[in-house]
């Protein structure tokens, strides 16, 4: 991970293998919201940064790829997010 971007800069990142089914395990491009506790995904879903890894060469989440071509405004900053139970999810 390169130190010298802004933190607003999307990184693609997806599950690391193990936490969710492979179908899920696609990337999205994500940047870290939350004090750096989460990545927040370009189609809203919320990514916790100690399941995830950047890997760029993955499987293309559809969602992110649909928004990023309709030229649709990004998720980031747009939903909130909470913690409940341990978990993070989108409000
Ligand atoms: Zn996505």
């Amino acid at each position: 991970m390169k130190c010298s971007e802004p933190p607003t800069t999307p990184v693609p990142v997806r599950y690391r293998a193990g936490v969710v089914g492979e179908s899920r395990r696609v990337v999205h491009p994500a940047v870290l919201e939350w004090d750096g506790a989460i990545y927040l995904a370009r189609c809203g879903e919320p990514l916790p940064v100690s399941q995830v890894e950047v890997e760029p060469h993955g499987m293309p989440c559809m969602k992110c790829a649909a928004l990023l071509s309709l030229g649709v405004a990004p998720a980031h900053g747009r939903r909130g997010v909470r913690m409940v139970g341990g978990v993070i999810e989108a409000a």
